[in-house]
């Protein structure tokens, strides 16, 4: 998956795992965009329940622990306070639960 952090602007990616409990989030790794779209993230389909593995690093920007989905569908890390989605500058309320939904080309 492809997130952006709400301080830096910038792109990192996210490894999920498939598990009974849903999706597990188990790494975050600094992405340049362009390299994130040619490696075929955008073809990712998941959604459902996300958690977090107990080694997930959070952001590898600002160290965020938490993630929020805009409208647009595209994650931003989010900490505390308002929301503020870091691809199209939307704010919202954070979104309480942890289920996103991911479609094919939404990136
Ligand atoms: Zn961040
Ligand atoms: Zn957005």
């Amino acid at each position: 998956m492809i997130a952006k952090c709400r301080n830096s602007k910038k792109t990192f990616g996210i490894r999920v795992e498939r598990r009974d409990e849903g999706w597990c989030l188990t790494w975050a790794f600094k992405i340049d965009e362009k390299m994130a779209s040619r490696e075929g993230f955008e073809k990712t389909k998941i959604s459902g329940n996300f958690y977090m593995d107990e080694e997930f690093p959070g952001c590898p920007y600002c160290g965020a622990m938490d993630f929020i989905q805009c409208g647009c569908k595209k994650l931003t890390c989010y900490d505390e306070g308002i929301a503020e989605c870091g691809w199209c500058g939307n704010k919202s309320k954070p979104v309480a639960g942890e289920q996103f939904e991911f479609t094919s080309g939404d990136y």
